[in-house]
C-alpha cells in the first residue's frame, strides 16, 4: 500500500512514512493510492464483532507493512481501553429512522480521541523501533488539542505542542489542554482564531530547516492515520442497522471535513452508504459551497459549535483531489487561487462528481439552541452544540429519504460544552466521574503572538533534545 500527494509532486510513502510526515513536502495530503476493497460478506461477517476487531479488519489492508497482525491487534486494543464505554461508538435511536452514533467516550469526551488514542500508539511503536524522537505539534478549535495531549503525554520519543486561539476555547476544552503536568506537553494559547493557528502550522511544516531541525511530525487532520481511524465507526455503525443488505446515510458536523472524509472512504471500499451529509454551523463555506460551486472565504464568526468554526477546511482537498479524477495539478491550481484570491470555483464536472455522494445543510446559532432543547424533550438526549447541528441538518436530510436510516455523528460530550447547553436547554451537563476534578488542576499554558518566528523560538527552546 502506497500513500501519494493529492498535489501530485512529492514521492509516494509508506504508511508509515505518511504517518509519520503529517502534510506532503509539495503542500498537498496524502491519500492511498488505490482504496482496498471489502466484499458485501466481509463486511456482513463484521456483525456482532467487537469494535476492536472491526477496527482490525477494516484497517489491517491500509496499514501494509508497518505493523504485523499481532502489533496491529495489541494497538488497537491499548488505543480504546481507556473509553468509558464497552462498545466504544455505541448507537441510539432519536427518532424512527434516525440514530445518533455517540463518538464522545474516550478520555476527553470527543470524537477525535479515536484517532488521536490509536495514532499514539502507533507512533510510539514506529518510533521505538526507529530509534528516533519527535516533535508533534498540532493547531486546535479546542478538541484535537485536548485529544492530542491526551494521547501522547508521557510518551517517551515525543514532545507535543499545540497552537489553540487565544481565549476562543471552552474552558473545559482549555483546561483539558493546560491542566496535564507531564514535561513533554506544551500548551500555547495564540493571539488569533483557529484558521491562524492552522496557517502557523502549515508555515512551519513549510519552514524545511524547522521542520528537519526539530524532526516535526503532525497530528492535525490531516494525517491519514487520523482519518484511517474514524472509517472504522462507519462500518460498526452501518453494520449495526443491517449493512451490508441495507444502506444508511451518515450526517456528520463538520469543520475541516476529516470525519465525513472517512465516511467517502467508507464507502470507497464498498460500504452501502447513500448518503453522506455535511452539517455546517454559521460558519457555512462548504454549504454555500455545494450550492453555488464557488468556494470563497468570507471570515470565521465565533459560535457555540467552536470546534467548527473555520474556513480553511483542510481535508477538502481530499475530497477535491477525487472529484478531479485524482489530478494534483488541477489542486494545486486550486489551492493557489484559494490563498491568493480567497476564493476558488469548482468546475461542473468536479462539482457532479461531489453531488455523487454529498448533500449539504446548515443550522445558525438560534436553530442549534432549539434543536438542543428540543431533542431534549423528544428523544430524552442532552445534545453538545455540534451534535445538535447535525441532529438539524440530518433530520431535514431523512426527510428526503425516508426509508433509508440516517445515522448523525454525535461528535462531542455535552459536558464539554456545559454553557451553551446550559443556555439552551435549562440544564447543566455535569462532567463523567473520571475528570470531575478538572475545574481544579492547576494550569500551565504560555501566550504567544500569531507570528511564526516568535512560535519557532518558542518551540525550540522548549523541546527536549
Ligand atoms: C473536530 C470537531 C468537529 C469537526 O470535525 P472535522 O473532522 O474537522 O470536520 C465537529 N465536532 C466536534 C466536537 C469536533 O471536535
Amino acid at each position: 500500500m502506497r500513500y501519494i500527494s493529492t498535489r501530485g509532486q512529492a514521492p509516494a510513502l509508506t504508511f508509515e512514512e505518511a504517518m509519520l510526515s503529517g502534510l506532503a513536502r509539495d503542500g498537498g495530503l496524502y491519500v492511498p493510492e488505490t482504496i482496498p476493497q471489502m466484499s458485501p460478506a466481509e463486511i456482513k461477517a463484521l456483525h456482532g464483532l467487537s469494535y476492536e476487531e472491526t477496527a482490525f479488519r477494516v484497517m489491517r489492508p491500509f496499514v501494509g507493512e508497518t505493523f504485523d497482525d499481532a502489533t496491529l491487534r495489541d494497538l488497537i486494543a491499548k488505543a480504546y481501553a481507556g473509553f468509558g464505554h464497552e462498545a466504544r461508538a455505541p448507537l441510539k435511536q432519536l427518532a424512527p429512522g434516525h440514530f445518533l452514533l455517540e463518538l464522545f467516550h474516550g478520555p476527553t469526551l470527543a470524537f477525535k480521541d479515536f484517532a488521536m488514542q490509536l495514532i499514539g500508539q502507533f507512533f510510539q511503536e514506529a518510533l521505538k523501533r526507529r530509534g528516533e524522537r519527535v516533535t508533534i505539534v498540532g493547531a486546535t478549535s479546542g478538541d484535537t488539542g485536548s485529544a492530542a495531549i491526551e494521547a501522547f503525554k508521557g510518551l517517551d520519543n515525543v514532545d507535543v505542542v499545540i497552537l489553540f486561539p487565544h481565549g476562543r476555547v471552552s474552558e473545559v476544552q482549555r483546561r483539558q489542554m493546560t491542566t496535564p503536568d507531564e514535561a513533554n506537553v506544551h500548551a500555547l494559547a495564540l493571539d488569533g482564531d483557529f484558521d491562524d493557528c492552522q496557517a502557523r502550522l502549515k508555515d512551519m511544516f513549510n519552514h524545511f530547516d524547522f521542520r528537519d531541525e526539530v524532526r516535526l511530525a503532525g497530528v492535525n487532520s490531516i494525517n491519514w492515520a487520523r482519518v484511517l481511524a474514524q472509517v472504522v465507526y462507519y462500518f460498526s455503525a452501518a453494520v449495526s442497522l443491517g449493512a451490508p443488505e441495507r444502506k444508511v446515510s451518515f450526517t456528520v458536523p463538520t469543520g475541516n471535513f476529516g470525519d465525513i472524509f472517512a465516511g467517502f472512504i467508507a464507502k470507497q471500499m464498498g460500504l452501502p452508504i447513500h448518503r453522506l451529509v455535511i452539517a455546517t454551523n454559521q460558519n457555512d463555506i462548504l454549504h454555500r459551497c455545494m450550492e453555488t460551486a464557488e468556494y470563497r472565504k468570507n471570515g470565521v464568526k465565533p459560535s457555540i459549535s467552536p470546534s467548527m468554526d473555520i474556513e480553511v477546511s483542510s481535508n477538502f482537498e481530499r475530497a477535491l483531489f477525487w472529484a478531479h479524477d485524482k489530478d494534483g495539478a488541477a489542486i494545486a491550481k486550486l489551492m493557489t487561487e484559494l490563498q491568493t484570491e480567497g476564493s476558488f470555483a469548482i468546475s461542473p464536472n468536479a462539482m457532479g462528481a461531489l453531488a455523487e455522494h454529498y448533500d449539504s445543510g446548515r443550522a445558525d446559532e438560534a436553530t442549534t439552541s432549539e434543536t438542543i432543547a428540543a431533542t431534549l424533550t423528544s428523544a430524552g438526549e442532552l445534545l453538545c452544540p455540534h451534535s445538535a447541528v447535525g441532529v438539524h441538518v440530518g433530520t431535514e436530510a431523512a426527510a428526503k429519504a425516508p426509508e433509508t436510516p440516517m445515522i448523525t455523528l454525535a461528535t462531542a460530550h455535552p459536558a464539554k460544552f456545559p454553557d451553551a447547553v446550559e443556555a439552551a436547554s435549562g440544564i447543566r451537563p455535569p462532567l463523567p466521574n473520571r475528570m470531575a476534578d478538572l475545574y481544579e488542576r492547576s494550569e500551565r499554558v504560555t501566550r504567544v503572538a500569531n507570528d511564526l518566528s516568535a512560535i519557532e523560538s518558542l518551540i525550540k527552546e522548549r523541546i527536549a533534545r
